[in-house]
């Protein structure tokens, strides 16, 4: 078993712990050991080889997988990811994240993921178009806009949703773009889908930090990370007036304490393929940026960086895990105790699935909302979510991130209980 997916199992087994616990208070649900059963083993995995003709006419065969993790509250929901390392053991994990997920955001989606092993840099796109195409023909039984409904995820794209939908499309023999969301604007994608993880992310943030009652004019904030999620958050929290002072890519990261520009920053990183060398700021190392003398710090890159190794170092008062995974579950623990506020992934990145709900929603009705709209039913569906969380963490004094496994595994339990096993 991979070490994520151990952490899956670990983290079920200890919110049901505190679950049982909270029962012992006399709260009005509980969790047999038969449904704990359920939601540790994926209902159903395809794994599906792709034999696929390269532009010099070899031909290739790539492994891919489909994990339909739980849909008790709804059709399965989650992206595809394309890269060398995906296996069988990832998906899973990733697919049993996107249950609980959609379960503290409250939207009718079960959870999902799919994959395919390979290297997109070392292919070009009519291969991945090709490669995109088969995956869909292998899989198309089991997807389908009330069965499972993909979206992109590391290496993937609106371009490959647009693939995706299409070739589904072709095979039910009429247009379905309610298969996938995260598509194009033209084929029905969503306005605001392109930086709706960011903005949920800050809208939960917020909600938290003025709970927190932190000071937004002395508060820094630190950002891991400036990609879709890291970048979109950086300047929707520069523009909203607080003091970014820390940025990072995968070559380093950049500080001023006066607080960067982060327009002259993404212009920078256009440029020059970084955000180092930044004019004005000192380049740091990713590992100095997460030990930073800050308020607020924002993980958004890779998983597994705040670890039992540098834990301790961690100043930050407030953490938001944009990124999936980026604290593990014993740093979680050590920060809880050093009275540490994080904010889980599973409610920090929910924006990007809140906003493929509505997406999909206006597939169904054929049907398009403002940016507006949407911006203000993503602030209202992720808030609520976050003062639940909130709530469930002080009246049961635990963690935030058991706290919105308790709110998942709560909902969770009395969708099965109603449906029967
Ligand atoms: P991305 O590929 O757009 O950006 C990733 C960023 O991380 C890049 O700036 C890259 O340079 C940086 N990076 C790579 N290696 C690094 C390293 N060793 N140290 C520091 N930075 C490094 O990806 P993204 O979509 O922004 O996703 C980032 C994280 O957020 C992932 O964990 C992803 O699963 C999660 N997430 C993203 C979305 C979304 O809608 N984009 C939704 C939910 C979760």
């Amino acid at each position: 078993m991979s070490n994520a997916y151990k952490q899956c199992m670990e983290q079920l087994d200890k919110t049901c712990e505190v679950v049982a616990a909270i029962n012992a208070q006399g709260e009005s649900f509980s969790l047999s050991n038969d449904e704990i059963e359920i939601l540790k083993n994926p209902k159903r995995v395809l794994e599906v080889s792709l034999p696929v003709k390269m532009d010099d006419g070899t031909l290739k065969v790539f492994n891919a997988y489909r994990v339909q993790h739980n849909d008790i509250r709804g059709p399965f929901k989650g992206g595809i990811r394309f890269h060398p390392q995906v296996d069988l053991d990832e998906v899973k994990s990733l697919a049993f994240w996107m249950t609980f997920k959609c379960a503290v955001a409250d939207i009718p989606y079960g959870g999902g993921k799919g994959g395919v092993t390979l290297n997109p840099k070392e292919m070009s796109q009519a291969e991945l178009e090709r490669v995109t195409r088969a995956y869909v023909r292998a899989i198309s039984d089991n997807v389908g806009p009330q069965k499972d409904v993909p979206a992109p995820d590391v290496y993937t794209n609106s371009q490959t949703m647009a693939w995706f939908m299409d070739e589904y499309s072709r095979i039910s023999g009429h247009n379905e773009p309610a298969v996938v969301t995260g598509k194009p604007i033209e084929i029905g994608g969503s306005l605001g889908r392109d930086t709706a993880t960011a903005q949920g992310g800050f809208f939960v943030f917020e909600n938290i930090f003025n709970k927190m009652i932190l000071d937004k004019k002395k508060a820094m904030v630190a950002i891991q990370g400036f990609g879709n999620a890291g970048m979109n958050f950086a300047k929707i929290a520069h523009d909203a007036g607080y003091n970014v002072v820390a940025v990072s890519d995968s070559r380093g990261g950049i500080f001023s304490e006066e607080g960067l520009d982060i327009e002259k920053v993404i212009t920078h990183k256009e440029k020059n393929g970084s955000v180092q060398d930044f004019p004005a700021a000192k380049n740091i190392t990713n590992e100095e940026l997460l030990e930073l003398e800050v308020e607020v710090l924002v993980p958004a890159a890779l998983e597994g960086v705040i670890t039992l190794d540098n834990v301790e170092k961690i100043k930050a008062k407030l953490i938001l895990e944009l990124a999936n995974g980026p604290v593990t579950i014993e740093a979680g623990e050590v920060l809880h105790k050093k009275g540490v506020v994080f904010i889980p992934d599973i409610l920090a990145n929910s924006g990007g699935v809140i906003v493929s709900y509505f997406e999909w929603v206006q597939n169904l009705r054929h049907f398009y909302w403002s940016k507006e709209k949407i911006h203000n039913l993503l602030n209202e569906k992720i808030t609520n979510a976050a003062n639940l969380v909130w709530e469930r963490m002080q009246k049961s004094k635990i963690d935030m991130r058991t706290a919105a496994y308790v709110v998942a595994i709560e909902r969770l339990a009395k969708a099965l209980r109603v449906r029967g096993v």
